[in-house]
């Protein structure tokens, strides 16, 4: 079966899963959307209102900035895959919950062995949080990570800037070195990998996590072999429909 069949494959069985209770208060379910050969593969947090409604990933307020960020780095957004870590939307789009992140990841995990891109690029803490178990994103936003032999770059969540004017410049940074990313000649900025949970990395343990978006100072890049500390996710404060909740 070819990688494209069997993506299509996937979309289906994600269209009627209930292997977790955010089946029940969807409208739809987003498996992702993108060729089935990518050179970045984008993977955010969860569906919000707009995705809800239309089964599509990043079609709202973040998903427009998304798509001005893209244009800006000059790459097109039908050259990439876009998914997130749950293809259903949370209750007032709040943080995920472990069982349901354990219990939607083999639909990423399959999604990611059929496109084998050539880089990750993780939105927010969330899917960072499946990749890098250290470090806060305001230390490791913009860096390339090798996660056993993956190359993942992480960012902000395009909806951070939509909360927090100031991080708007920081991810139009970031995402203007996405083809310096997928450069063969780009090497990770951390450390190789160890197995799973992985990550030996550039960064020292970062504080207390927090939900609160972070402001946008630019990292040092020094590297170090010291392994950090994971940053749980944080469940959140519901929020009104329109919000999305990543960052
Ligand atoms: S979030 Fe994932 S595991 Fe849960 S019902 Fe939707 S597709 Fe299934």
């Amino acid at each position: 079966m070819t990688a494209e069949k069997r993506l299509q494959e996937i979309r289906k069985e994600i269209e009627v899963c209930h292997a977790c209770p955010l089946a029940k208060g969807r409208d739809r379910s987003v498996p992702g959307e993108g060729p089935a050969r990518v050179d970045i593969l984008f993977i955010g947090e969860a569906p919000g209102f707009h995705e809800n409604r239309q089964g599509k990933p990043f079609v709202g307020q973040a998903g427009q900035f998304l798509d001005e960020l893209l244009k800006a780095a000059g790459v097109d957004r039908s050259q990439v895959f876009i998914t997130n870590v749950v293809k259903c939307r949370p209750p007032n789009n709040r943080d995920p919950l472990p069982e349901e992140l354990q219990a939607c990841q083999v639909y990423l995990d399959e999604q990611i062995a059929l496109l084998q891109p050539k880089v990750i690029v993780t939105l927010g803490r969330i899917s960072m949080g499946k990749f890098i178990n250290m470090g806060r994103i305001s230390s490791i936003h913009g860096k390339t990570h090798n996660v056993n032999g993956q190359k993942v770059v992480t960012m902000y969540h395009p909806a951070a800037a939509l909360h927090q004017p100031a991080l708007r410049q920081t991810l139009i940074e970031d995402f203007a070195r996405l083809k310096k990313f997928i450069s063969t000649d780009a090497q990770a900025e951390t450390p190789a990998p160890t197995p799973k949970p992985v990550l030996k990395t550039d960064q020292e343990p970062g504080p207390k996590p927090s939900s609160v978006p972070e402001p946008q100072a630019k990292p040092q890049e020094t590297p170090s072999a010291e392994p950090v500390k994971a940053e749980p996710a944080q469940p959140e404060t519901p929020k009104p429909p329109e919000q999305l909740s990543l960052f």
